[in-house]
């Protein structure tokens, strides 16, 4: 899965919610589907993991979310992620190929097939377009409760509005999500991948000895969704420079995953209004934050 694919996949879903007039919070994907008469029901999904299908019928298309989501947020991103089949190059032919009907585990914890990932950058561009993304990051704190305020603007959940504010952020911030002793996915923001020389962490691979492994020791930090903040740097987590950062941690509930955002806070002062002033200024300061410490 080419990295190129995944950024024209999430652009396709930014223009789709910009032609359909959404520019700005929230952006509403069950009214797109209606726009494009698609009609759009909720129904027991009677397979384990399914989020939601899209079917490709002679007389339309319609999409069925799960009717186990509990979430407001991740039924939306169910729904986007079904518009993403409907809206990507290359998706209907690919599912028409064997049955007229896709079945979708939506959510970034499945790396196999690549039109789901597809569909799931679709989805997270289209609910969380980078130019509002970045407006809502502005006005908010940095780290944990930066992102909280993203997800309640984007009617998101905070897992996916992580994700979105590490793509986007104009600052050094690291999400890691884990389960148990080990790392489900990370996102590096760009800012943060120029503080030195990074090991990446990797699906599957042990979680370094950090708070977050220690607070993973407990199921019942994670049930509950405990929340804590600890030091750390980026030379524990990723082999990296002896640079200090802050560790949040959150549980995320009874899927077991655990959130952890890593922010340098005073690296993140004064950041201009306009994007291009501040990529400058992350971009001055980052070799400074690289070797000066
Ligand atoms: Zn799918």
């Amino acid at each position: 899965m080419s990295k190129f694919r995944l950024t024209l996949a999430r652009r396709r879903g930014e223009q789709i919610a910009f032609q359909h007039g959404f520019d700005r919070f929230p952006v509403n994907p069950f009214s797109i589907a209606e726009n494009e008469d698609i009609l759009v029901e909720a129904k027991e999904p009677g397979v384990e993991g399914v989020s939601g299908c899209i079917v490709f019928n002679d007389d339309g298309v319609g999409i069925i979310y799960a009717t186990d989501i509990r979430s407001e947020g991740f039924r939306r991103f169910t729904v986007a992620h079904e518009l993403g089949h409907y809206f990507l190059d290359g998706h209907p032919e690919e599912i028409l190929k064997t049955a007229p009907v896709h079945f979708s585990r939506a959510g970034f914890t499945q790396g196999d097939s690549s039109i789901e990932v597809e569909a799931d950058h679709f989805a997270s561009g289209l609910l969380m377009p980078s130019r509002l993304v970045r407006e809502s990051l502005y006005t908010a704190s940095v780290g944990l409760s930066g992102i909280r305020c993203l997800a309640q603007d984007a009617e998101c959940s905070l897992t996916a509005s992580a994700i979105r504010a590490a793509e986007c952020a104009p600052y050094p911030m690291a999400v890691i999500v884990s389960r148990g002793e080990h790392v489900a996915y990370g996102f590096l923001s760009e800012s943060f991948k120029k503080l030195g020389r990074l090991r990446f962490l990797r699906k599957g691979d042990l979680l370094p000895e950090t708070a977050t492994r220690t607070f993973n020791r407990s199921p019942a930090n994670v049930r509950d969704r405990r929340e804590t903040c600890e030091e750390t740097t980026a030379e524990r987590w990723f082999a990296g420079p002896q640079v200090a950062l802050d560790e949040e941690i959150v549980g995320l509930g009874r899927y077991g995953f655990t959130l952890t955002v890593l922010t340098a806070e005073n690296l993140t002062e004064d950041l201009g209004e306009e994007e291009d002033e501040e990529q400058k200024l992350v971009e001055s300061w980052t070799p400074k934050f690289a070797y000066g410490r």
